[in-house]
Order: C-alpha cells, then sequence, then structure tokens
C-alpha cells in the first residue's frame, strides 16, 4: 500500500506502526535529504525513514513483492562481510532472489563485460575488516538476524 509521507507521519503518531512498516511509501524513498535539509522544524524525515525500513525488515513486515528490501539486505551482507561492497554478488545474489530467468538472459552481458576487465567475479576484503567487525559487529548483528528469518519478531512473540 502506498501512502504520502504525511500519511505515513501521522499513521505513525496514530500508533499504527505495523500499516506504516507494511507500507511501500518508505522504500520509496532515495535518501536525498532534501525534506531533511528543508523542514522548518529541523525533523530529520530522512533519518525517519531509514529507521522504519530497518524496522520494518527486523520484524518481517517489508512487502514481499518489493525489490528494494532485497537491495538493502543484500547490500548489508556484503558490507558486513567484505567492508564494501562488490557489485557482482550483489547483481548475481538479486537476480536469482527476484527474477532467476533474467539473471541467464543477463550472460551474454556479464561475459562481455567480463572478458573486458569490467566485471571481476572474486570480492576483496579491505584490510582492517577485523576492526570494521569489532565497531560494528554490536550495532549489525541483530540487523543481520532479523533480516534472515524475522526472527526478532519470532523472538519478541
Ligand atoms: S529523503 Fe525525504 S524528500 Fe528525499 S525521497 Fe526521502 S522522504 Fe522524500
Amino acid at each position: 500500500m502506498d501512502y504520502t509521507p504525511r500519511e505515513i507521519i501521522a499513521a505513525f503518531r496514530a500508533g499504527l506502526l505495523e500499516k506504516v512498516l507494511k507500507s511501500n511509501t518508505i522504500w520509496l524513498c532515495s535518501s536525498c535529504y532534501s525534506c531533511t535539509v528543508r523542514c522548518p522544524s529541523g525533523i530529520k524525515l530522512t533519518d525517519v525513514m531509514y529507521e522504519l525500513k530497518r524496522l520494518a525488515v527486523e520484524f518481517g513486515l517489508a512487502p514481499k513483492d518489493a525489490k528494494a528490501p532485497v537491495v538493502a539486505e543484500l547490500f548489508a551482507e556484503i558490507v558486513v562481510k567484505n567492508g564494501r561492497i562488490a557489485e557482482v554478488p550483489l547483481v548475481g545474489k538479486f537476480m536469482l532472489r527476484t527474477n532467476p530467468l533474467g539473471a541467464f538472459k543477463m550472460i551474454p552481458r556479464a561475459t562481455r563485460l567480463f572478458i573486458r576487465g569490467r566485471m571481476p567475479l572474486s570480492s576483496h576484503k579491505i584490510k582492517g575488516i577485523a576492526e570494521l567487525e569489532a565497531c560494528t559487529g554490536a550495532m549489525t548483528a541483530p540487523m543481520i538476524s532479523g533480516l534472515h528469518a524475522g526472527s526478532a519478531r519470532e523472538e519478541r512473540s
């Protein structure tokens, strides 16, 4: 279901959190920060949208047919694992999850990119991955576990 940002905030204030977290609207936010920069009341709406997305994934309430939550989940997994994004695993896993037949159609283009050296198949971890894990471990662990099974919701019920 799509709502306007105003309706999202109104629903949130009315305590209709599940309605908010199930909506497509929060996934349409492209993080342009226009609202945050312009808000006369200093409301950081972009950060609110980020938090609503995180909660939607954690509680397993993100729309099942939406692709943005899949991208967010895969992006977080790869960055936590490598300390950086790796485009090939991201696109490959995304296509397999959302459109497996489409993945096969991309093979000719991917082959051309690989031959030209534009598509490395291996992904590298950053040098300070251990330090990064130490910094982000406490922060990312609940999110990642929530991303995989909606486990946080099950644990709380
Ligand atoms: S950052 Fe604000 S203005 Fe930009 S897309 Fe998200 S909600 Fe809309």
